[in-house]
């Protein structure tokens, strides 16, 4: 009997393969289950490491983005899980697999948006590996970094009482990406905002240093899969659960003012992805410190003892919160908006 990998899910395929590799060792302090491993190369360096895939079809659509877009996207998703360990981004490796349909100046213009994405936050390109690819683009990332060796912002370090944060907005992308889809101009500014949002994410480097270097954040993600996946992620792997307040959620102006929406903007918030936002916990009796380190994070909840998440309305209704980012091999996903 073979089990069908959608059975098990992305996730629980992944912690079939950490079971699997099985051999913790003393100088990688965190291994798979993180954004980022963290490796212990001398007593004072610790490297981050982190890869991602993106796959033309599941992840991006040729039609819909430019190649220099992609480029700044592919490295920016990388340079995200960095910044949710709280590191400082070094060094970049990129391998792709190229279909015929391309041309060397497509393949420039993606080499431009890499390497201005990888400038602005500090980091160089050293390597990689190119290859045909039968049909489609598929692109795949590592980012190395480093970061202080005693100080390393986990997913499971989070307490009952602690307050939730999010850095920026949330759903202004899977927004955009559904104008996108729909074929919406960005002649209108707010639709053009959105859809940016979507094209060319901003990981929050800056953020993630300062919230690190303070020393008072339990726990840490960057909200990849939407934000009911990934604070769900840091709730398991912390053993604690969460309460968020709907009200409480930071739309972006462009998210609440556009109408030609399918869905409200709170759904968007809660399960849309690639916000590259950074969603982390710390003590309730820290609040005014956080706030002092200018990070534009707001507060959306608490972390719960019961290891269970809700979503609490503004009218004080209390909703169970389910995971409803996107994951790979799940049943019944769109296609062309992965994370
Ligand atoms: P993120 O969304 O932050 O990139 P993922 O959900 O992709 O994280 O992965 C979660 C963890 O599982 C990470 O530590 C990642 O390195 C690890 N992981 C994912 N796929 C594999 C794999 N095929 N082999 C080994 N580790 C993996
Ligand atoms: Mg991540």
């Amino acid at each position: 009997m073979h089990m069908r990998i959608s059975d098990l899910g992305e996730f629980g395929l992944i912690e079939r393969i950490r079971k699997t590799a099985s051999r913790s060792t003393r100088r990688a302090p965190i291994g798979i289950g993180d954004d980022a491993a963290a490796l212990l190369l001398s007593p004072s360096a610790t490297l981050l490491a982190t890869t991602d895939m993106l796959i033309e079809g599941v992840h991006f659509d040729l039609k819909t983005t430019d190649l220099f877009s992609l480029g700044w996207k592919s490295a920016a998703v990388n340079l995200s899980d960095i910044a949710a360990m709280g590191g400082e981004p070094r060094f970049c490796l990129t391998a792709l697999g190229i279909p015929p349909s391309l041309t060397v100046e497509d393949i420039t213009e993606f080499y431009r948006g890499v390497t201005t994405c990888l400038k602005k936050f500090g980091a160089v390109l050293v390597g990689g590996d190119t290859c045909a690819s039968p049909k489609e683009f598929v692109i795949s990332v590592t980012m190395l970094g480093e970061s202080e060796r005693k100080r390393m912002i986990t997913r499971s370090g989070a307490k009952p009482g602690d307050l939730i944060y999010v850095t920026g907005t949330l759903g202004d992308s899977a927004a955009g990406l559904e104008l996108l889809a729909a074929g919406a101009k960005s002649r209108n500014p707010g639709v053009g905002k959105l859809i940016e949002k979507h094209l060319r994410p901003v990981p929050r480097i800056a953020e993630g240093r300062k919230l690190n270097i303070s020393g008072i954040v339990s726990s840490m993600i960057d909200v990849s899969d939407g934000l009911s996946s990934d604070l769900g992620h840091i709730c398991e792997q912390s053993g604690v659960g969460a309460e968020v307040f709907a009200d409480r959620m930071p739309l972006s102006k462009e998210l609440r003012s556009v109408n030609s929406l399918a869905r409200p903007a709170l759904e968007f918030a809660l399960s849309g992805g690639e916000d590259y936002e950074l969603l982390f916990t710390s003590p309730v009796e820290r609040e005014r410190e956080i706030m002092s380190l200018r990070v534009r994070a707001t507060v959306i909840g608490a972390i719960t003892r019961k290891k269970s998440m809700h979503l609490v309305t503004e009218k004080g209704a209390v909703h169970p919160l389910a995971p409803g980012g996107y994951e790979h091999f799940r049943r019944g996903q769109q296609r062309g908006s992965a994370r």
